[in-house]
């Protein structure tokens, strides 16, 4: 029972660093968020221990008691925030959710439907290289020049493609879909619709967003973006007609055991979303995205090259077009880090820079939310994110900016 700074001070070394790290810059990323105490401690317990394979009440292990109760009130959590008569809390990652998803309800060699990763859809979704990719015959549809999802060639695409499956979600995009459109042209084809709504759960929780699950014959999610959980992912239904393919796809198709302290801590945060507190939470994540879209398409920023994707934003992130300026991503995202603020690059639409390099920023507001960011903080961020994006900067000015923002809003104050 060594603690882990006797046990292994280098890991223990690093940890700190990181904790360090959060709790001294400004998180950024969109899909990050910072889980509560709670969650970790749930996440921390002796449920690592167990193994429980199979579903609650329905184990191959003995000695599964305990870890039924926690799962269930997980699934009963999960199906009452999003109002879906089935869900699945056992996929490991979103990828994982999605990998169950997709072969619960089409066959390898199908044709799948989804956002163009380089228009915002996700690795899952299609990419040459993913499983999705390799294994399915995969169509890609587009955003229009405005940036937004190009409705109309989606219609086309699956009325020349006729898809088994319809993909209607992203990682990067900043406005809702229109999941009943969707659900028509899926209609009108004989598709399954899946949506994916890992990054903007904790909105629709809050029901600030759209909700998929009545339109949807599956959603996937993560837990840890928005949701504001642990990292991992979960399936819902709006009804039970998928739900043994979907059970089985989880368990035994793609995973074994599943991680029953992850789960708890799932329980714990999806207690967190039904909060008043948390829906408090996500009203100042999509203010402070818009805050910040405002400013980073005021005339200072715009002569500076800089430019925002479909010119605002409806959720919690805001996508920079970087195209008319002499920063490309990479420098962007470089120079941001440099006075404490981390975002990642993004390549934007028909991006003329190569991926590595990339002509955007994904600029996220969950993370800051969490810690308490109000409209005057998040003015605050946008005004030091538009001038460190300006030709000449001052660095250090804005490095001590950052660093007062930080310290006004502490993160973990008890955790050392
Ligand atoms: N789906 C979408 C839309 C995502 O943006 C992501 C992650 O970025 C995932 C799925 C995958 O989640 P994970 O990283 O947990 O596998």
């Amino acid at each position: 029972n060594t603690p882990l700074h006797e046990l292994d001070p280098d890991v223990a070394a690093a940890v700190d660093a990181e904790l360090h790290r959060q709790q001294s810059t400004l998180e950024m990323i969109a899909s990050e968020n910072f889980a509560p105490v709670a969650v970790m401690e749930a996440q921390g317990t002796v449920l690592t221990n167990k193994y429980a394979e199979g579903y609650p009440g329905r184990r191959y292990y003995g000695g599964c008691e305990h870890v039924d109760v926690t799962e269930q009130i997980a699934i009963d959590r999960i199906k009452d925030l999003f109002g879906a008569e089935y869900a699945n809390v056992q996929p490991h990652s979103g990828a994982s959710a999605n990998q169950a998803a997709l072969f619960a309800i089409a066959q390898p060699g199908d044709t799948i439907l989804g956002l163009d990763l380089a228009h915002g859809g996700h690795l899952t979704h299609g990419m040459r290289l993913n499983f999705s990719g390799k294994q399915f015959d995969v169509v890609a549809y587009h955003v229009d020049d405005a940036g937004l999802v190009d409705m109309a060639e989606v219609e086309r695409l699956a009325k020349e493609n006729q898809p088994k499956v319809i993909i209607a979600g992203w990682s990067a995009y900043p406005r809702h879909l229109d999941f009943a459109e969707f659900r028509r042209i899926a209609d009108e084809v004989g598709a399954k619709l899946w949506v994916d709504m890992a990054h903007f759960a904790g909105l629709v929780a809050a029901g600030l967003h759209p909700n998929p699950v009545p339109y949807a014959d599956v959603v996937t999610s993560t837990t840890h973006k928005t949701l504001g959980g642990p990292r991992g992912g979960i399936i819902l239904a709006r009804n039970k007609d998928f739900a043994k393919k979907l059970n089985s796809a989880v368990f035994p198709g793609f995973q074994g055991g599943p991680l029953e302290h992850v789960i708890a801590a799932k329980a714990v945060s999806f207690k967190v979303a039904a909060s008043e507190e948390f829906k408090e939470r996500q009203e100042r994540t999509i203010e402070g995205a818009r805050i910040l879209a405002e400013r980073l398409t005021s005339d200072d920023a715009r002569t500076a090259g800089v430019n925002v994707l479909s010119g605002g934003t409806d959720v919690h992130l805001v996508l920079v077009d970087l195209r008319d300026s002499d920063l490309d991503g990479q420098q962007a995202e470089d120079r941001l880090h440099e006075v404490g603020i981390t975002v990642n690059r993004n390549a934007v639409p028909n991006d003329p820079r190569p991926p590595m390099v990339t002509s955007g920023l994904r600029i996220g507001t969950p993370a800051l939310a969490t810690r308490g960011f109000d409209a005057e903080d998040f003015r605050e961020v946008a005004d030091i994110i538009a001038e460190a994006l300006k030709p000449s900067y001052d660095s250090e000015s804005l490095k001590a900016r950052v660093t007062a923002l930080a310290e006004k809003h502490p993160l973990y104050p008890g955790l050392k």
